[in-house]
């Protein structure tokens, strides 16, 4: 089996972004309990035999853990499993909340990838989106990171913002390039169920971007980043080099084991998908009980399996290799999904690569429809 990934979810931020349905609380005062949880956690999961090549420290906001606390997880996580010595180990920082003693201890903790959460670097933009920081403390803290040591830096963006002109958001990019990160992942603003971003939306406070432009702009970016260089490895992320691809993530797209840590963390292991309760309390409640916070399990149906390792496959640039595919599911990629494969060529969104079945950046982009429409041949 392949290495593991362990992901650790870091429940607190310092205030809701109005965008985000991610789980997080602002109550920060729970902090060391949650941490003593998570411990309780990571002891009860313990599995000396697995291997483990990638950590991350995700959110949330998990720039607001203290570092030591950061570097005692990480020999809970040494002693329980097996961790590789050259492991990949990523933590998400935002600015406004991490400052550059932090940066340094976490460096020295064995942080070696740092993720951090730009997501724009015009004030106007970043007003909208909620953040708490603003340009300057965007580009201090890429600064400091560097100072601090971090050599593999991953910067995230957000475009498609309501009335953005493609020259704002290309200086949002020249910006970040000006820092050559080792990792760039740009998303489109999703407006989520229940968040109060889509409440306005609904109440007609603003007017999202044409569905048009936001596909222009898409497009654009692919361009832009591959002409600076940097490898478009998945619809959303790019790397400055092959070597600088999040590992981590890769897991999920190649639909390779991983263990979630903390509330509403989700796991993935032997075609067995299982997830914690996104809730705090409860989560803290259980594990000081000795009891695991599951909140539900399901075995994946091989459909399920095939339909998953396809569209987490078609993310990726490179697609997936058809011959290890129908080895490993036992089918034909050709009659079970000639017709769709060919009318996806004719629309320009199926990717020519010997042996492999990948989209095409037009198809990227239109991943979700592509999807819908594979599950509906099997
Ligand atoms: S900081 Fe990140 S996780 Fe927290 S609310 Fe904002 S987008 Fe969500």
């Amino acid at each position: 089996m392949a290495p593991a990934g362990l992901y650790f979810h870091i429940p607190f931020c310092k205030q809701k972004c109005p965008y985000c349905d991610f789980y997080s609380v602002t109550r920060q005062d729970r902090l060391p309990a949650f941490l003593a949880a998570l411990q309780q956690e990571i002891r009860r999961r313990a599995d000396r035999a697995m291997a483990v090549d990638t950590v991350y420290f995700g959110g949330g906001t998990p720039s607001l853990c203290p570092p030591d606390a950061v570097a005692d997880l990480l020999a809970l996580v040494r002693t329980h499993f097996h961790l590789r010595a050259d492991a990949e180990i990523t933590l998400e920082a935002n600015p406004g909340a991490v400052s550059a003693e932090d940066l340094e201890r976490l460096r020295a903790a064995g942080v070696n990838r740092l993720n951090i959460g730009v997501q724009s670097f015009r004030d106007a933009a970043l007003r909208f989106l909620g953040r708490i920081h603003d340009r300057a403390e965007a580009l201090a803290v890429i600064e400091e990171a560097r100072a601090a040591g971090f050599d593999n830096i991953g910067l995230d963006l957000i475009y498609g913002l309501p009335a953005q002109k493609a020259s704002d958001w290309r200086a949002d990019l020249e910006q970040a390039l000006s820092w050559t990160p080792e990792h760039l992942s740009c998303y489109i603003l999703t407006f989520e169920t229940g968040t109060p971003m889509t409440r306005a939306l609904q109440a007609g406070r603003f007017q999202p971007l044409e569905e048009e432009r936001v596909a222009e702009l898409f497009e654009a970016t692919a361009l832009f980043l591959a002409g600076q260089g940097y490898d478009h490895y998945e619809i959303s992320n790019f790397a400055r080099t092959p070597d600088y691809r999040s590992r981590h993530n890769l897991k999920y797209w190649h639909f390779e084991p991983y263990l979630g840590f903390g509330p509403a963390a989700h796991s993935y292991r032997q075609g067995t998908r299982w997830w914690n309760l996104a809730d705090l309390d409860i989560y803290c409640r259980s594990l000081a009980q000795d009891r695991l916070p599951e909140g539900g399990r399901e075995e994946l149906s091989r459909e399920q399996q095939v339909l998953e390792a396809l569209l987490l496959g078609l993310r990726l640039k490179a697609g997936f290799a058809i011959a290890s595919f129908e080895q490993r599911f036992d089918l034909s990629v050709q009659d079970t999904f000639g017709r769709l494969l060919n009318q996806l060529a004719e629309e320009g969104c199926l990717a020519e690569i010997p042996g492999r079945c990948a989209l095409t950046v037009r198809g990227m982009r239109y991943h979700d429809s592509i999807s819908a429409r594979f599950a509906a041949e099997l």
